[in-house]
């Protein structure tokens, strides 16, 4: 498979989970699109709260395209519980315009709605990049998680899970997931409503041809990208015995793989770095995190041995 730094075209940015007034955001659509093209993205999916009580709503953004930025469409999907009772939060980004409703009146689990495995399927099934939202601010299990094989992606930092409750990690349930085989990719979103400063701290960088809604979704789905809150990865690559990274200047580079195995390498605005597998020879897959003097990471997805 073709990866996101040796794939041709260039990377664009851009935010997969937003809300606005047509579900619990502040903020309407046209303004949302605004405030992002404005801060330099190239496209945003809208993913408002796909339930009865906001009329299930699959924003048309259609209309707030434009030079230099464009939209992919999408919601927030909610149908059955998790283990703790509580609703799946399953994030779809590609979604048809008149993606059929289920049973999902509000925010509570609904008696006879589909579950939560099913609507991701039914998602991806339509064409939609299908991913596990938040899964530490939603509690979820690694049995809730690995029961959403339609899953392409888990969130791995969620921007507003951070500011709002400092639950907005991804990562422990992603690595258990590719442990088991699963070839999963892995995103940072804002999911900003605008409530707070929830906007703006998490994206992925997608590597396409153009800045176009079909070329961005292939390559999330085909996993040709990386997430970040600001670094940028410029390469990552197995190369024998080692993990050969370019990056803007970063302060830690580090690659991790099953189990507990991680090997680091420290310096200062380093823009290469060369890190030996080590404690990860072993592991089937490894991914790469690199972190900048300010602390903010950037995230490469999975590379499969
Ligand atoms: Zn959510
Ligand atoms: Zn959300």
């Amino acid at each position: 498979m073709t990866d996101a730094f040796t794939a041709p075209g260039r990377f664009f940015r851009g935010n997969l989970h937003t809300h606005s007034t047509l579900s619990d955001g502040v903020l309407p659509p046209a303004e949302v699109c605004r405030r992002y093209a404005a801060q330099g993205y190239d496209f945003i999916a809208l993913t408002d709260h796909f339930i009865g009580l906001y009329g299930y709503p699959v924003a048309d953004t259609r209309p707030f395209r434009g030079a230099g930025f464009t939209t992919l469409l999408g919601a927030e999907l909610h149908s059955g519980a998790m283990a703790n009772g509580e609703l799946w939060h399953i994030l779809a980004v590609g979604l048809p315009a008149d993606f059929a409703p289920g049973h999902a009146p509000d925010f509570a689990p609904a008696e006879g709605q589909e579950t939560g495995a099913a609507i991701a399927a039914r998602a991806a099934a339509a064409g939609a990049f299908v991913a596990i939202a938040h899964p530490q601010w939603s509690g979820l299990t690694l049995a809730d998680a690995r029961g959403i094989e339609a899953a392409h992606a888990v969130e791995v930092y969620n921007h507003g899970c951070a500011v709002g409750s400092d639950r907005a990690d991804g990562f422990g349930i992603a690595d258990l997931l590719l442990t088991e085989g699963r070839r999963l990719s892995l995103i940072a979103t804002d999911d900003a409503h605008f409530t707070e400063p929830d906007h703006f701290g998490g994206w992925v960088m997608v590597k396409a041809e153009e800045n176009a809604p079909e070329p961005l979704l292939a390559a999330l789905k085909a996993g040709r990208f990386y997430a970040t809150q600001g670094p940028e990865l410029r390469g990552v690559a197995l190369d024998g015995a080692a993990v050969e990274v370019a990056c803007s200047a970063v302060s830690t580079v580090i690659v991790q793989g099953r189990g507990s195995a991680a090997v680091a390498c420290h310096g200062a605005a380093m823009t290469r770095a060369r890190v030996p597998l080590g404690r990860c020879a072993g592991s089937p897959w490894l991914r790469v995190t690199a972190i900048d003097a300010a602390g903010r990471r950037a995230w490469s997805n999975p590379i499969w041995r």
